[in-house]
């Protein structure tokens, strides 16, 4: 260990842009085990790992990083896996920059930081190819059972984690597959839908039921849910889009960004879109307008590429440095052509029957707002038109109105939409009805996801102990299901 004074930091390598643009393939390869010891041999094992301080999982990750530059992988994937449902995920997706890796001791050093994503992510795709990832045995079978709405990463750790337990865990998703938005939302050149689908198959093959193509609130209500289970959690995510308002209701053109992702990720699965196929939810040969600045804005103007697009642009309101997504998402699409309008507003939607421009001002940054960020204002006399044949509004998401859907007017929400949970034991309004994931916390983090799924999971198991101990392990409403 503590090689950082010798060794430089080298990440594995990353597809040209030339060549990464022509598919959708991850675009980062993989470690050789060789590196991996090497770089893993970096960490300073500091008294304080402020890595694992700013991982939401605490994730032992000094631990694993000895264990891989010993070479003992297999304990380095049991330790990687005790804190993380899915550590081959979150190696590949979580905003390292912002947690673990942004406050990695070395790099404060100047010695540039470990790459503990890439070394998470080695780790566990290792642990697969040798047959280290068993499926879950419980050590006894429980009667109690649990039913979760959704199978984002919040349901799916939940799911697991319950089911080590020994309780009878079935998720029912409106979608076709599982996954949430690991499967249907990020594209595959970053996360690989195969590493998603081996994932769900483990849980099935663990005992978990998927009840998929079932819409909570059209399909079956919620109140079935509920006396069909002992304790139910609600991990629906975020979905609503936020609209810009600018008279797109004629335009067939203007489309949501989710919309558009899906119907790549479906086609990318080999599934007929016709969307897809009449070209409404497809870029190629076409120029392209993204409204936004976040990471489903860059995975638009990404997918947007790789599907041919004869121009694409971002639009944002802030500049480059104020972007919320992550910075190396920005850098890679701008390796990827890009053209990013900083600064820049759209005012105004126009075309005869389908968009044809949008009209858009320049911004300046004024004084902060309430949330601290300096706030965008127009300059006047900057006004330009684009030409634009596809337009991809990428604003946000919110909450979809859960007490409507879900007919229960005392299932308590936020101002903002999302529900209220009572944060010592993660309880909605509603008795052994818990909450985790995005539909709390507004639109997140896949880890952050896992960590409150996994928190879920613990507090349904102290309820679910509390209310219904029964030495015999025998329920009644289990019978059932
Ligand atoms: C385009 C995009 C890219 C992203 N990229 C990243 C990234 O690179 N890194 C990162 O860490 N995070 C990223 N995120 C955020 C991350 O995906 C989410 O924070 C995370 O998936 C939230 O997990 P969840 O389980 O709460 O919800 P979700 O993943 O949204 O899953 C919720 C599930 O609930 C189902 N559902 C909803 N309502 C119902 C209902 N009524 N009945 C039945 N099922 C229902 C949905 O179909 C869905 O499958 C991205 C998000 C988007 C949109
Ligand atoms: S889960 Fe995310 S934040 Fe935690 S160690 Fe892994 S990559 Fe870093």
């Amino acid at each position: 260990m503590l090689k950082f004074t010798k060794i430089n930091k080298e990440n594995p390598n990353k597809i040209s842009a030339k060549e990464r643009v022509k598919s959708f393939d991850e675009i980062y390869s993989k470690y050789a085990s060789l590196k991996a010891e090497e770089q893993a041999s970096r960490c300073s094992q500091c008294g304080v790992p402020f890595c694992q301080v700013h991982c939401p999982l605490h994730n032992n990750i000094p631990d694993w990083l000895k264990l891989t530059a010993e070479d003992r992988m297999q304990e380095a994937f049991e330790i990687s896996s005790s804190t993380n449902n899915m550590p081959e995920i979150c190696g590949r997706i979580c905003p390292q920059d912002r947690l673990c890796e942004g406050n990695c001791v070395i790099e404060q050093s100047g010695h540039g930081t470990v790459t503990i994503g890439s070394i998470e992510k080695y780790i566990t795709d290792k642990a697969w190819e040798e047959g280290w990832v068993k499926n879950i045995e419980p050590v006894e079978e429980r009667n109690q059972s649990v039913g979760i709405i959704g199978s984002g990463p919040a349901g799916l750790a939940a799911a697991e984690e319950l089911r080590k337990k020994g309780f009878q865990v079935t998720i029912y998703d409106r979608y076709d597959r599982p996954g949430g938005l690991l499967i249907y939302g990020i594209p595959n050149f970053k996360l690989e839908k195969d590493i998603v689908i081996r994932r769900t198959n483990r849980l099935k093959e663990s005992g978990i039921k998927f009840e998929l193509n079932c819409d909570i609130g059209k399909d079956i209500t919620f109140e079935d849910i509920k006396t069909k289970h002992d304790a139910v959690l609600i991990a629906t995510g975020v979905y609503k889009f936020r609209e810009i308002n600018l008279n797109t209701s004629n335009f067939n053109n203007v489309v949501p960004a989710l919309d558009f992702l899906i119907a790549s990720n479906k086609t990318g699965l080999k599934d007929k879109v016709e969307d897809f196929t009449n070209g409404r939810l497809n870029a190629n040969g076409k120029n392209v307008v993204v409204i936004g600045g976040g990471d489903t804005a860059m995975d638009c103007v990404r997918t947007a590429v790789r599907q041919g697009a004869k121009s694409v642009k971002c639009l944002y309101r802030r500049d480059k440095t104020n972007m919320p997504g992550s910075q190396r998402e920005v850098q890679n699409a701008i390796e990827e052509g890009v053209d990013f309008q900083w600064l820049t507003l759209p005012t105004e939607y126009s075309g005869n029957g389908s968009l044809k421009n949008v009209r858009t001002v320049l911004m300046q940054l004024g004084e902060p707002d309430e949330s601290g960020r300096r706030k965008p204002e127009p300059k006047e006399g900057t006004e330009k038109d684009l030409d634009v044949d596809l337009a991809i509004e990428a604003l946000g998401f919110e909450p979809e109105d859960l007490p409507k859907l879900f007919d229960h007017n005392n299932l308590t929400v936020t101002r903002w939409g999302t529900l209220k949970i009572n944060y010592k034991n993660m309880m909605t309004s509603i008795d052994g009805v818990f909450a985790a994931g995005d539909i709390v916390r507004g639109a997140s983090l896949v880890v952050w996801g896992i960590k409150d799924g996994r928190d879920a999971a613990k507090n349904i198991n102290e309820y679910l102990e509390n209310n219904y101990a029964d030495k015999n392990n025998i329920n009644k409403k289990a019978v059932n299901v």
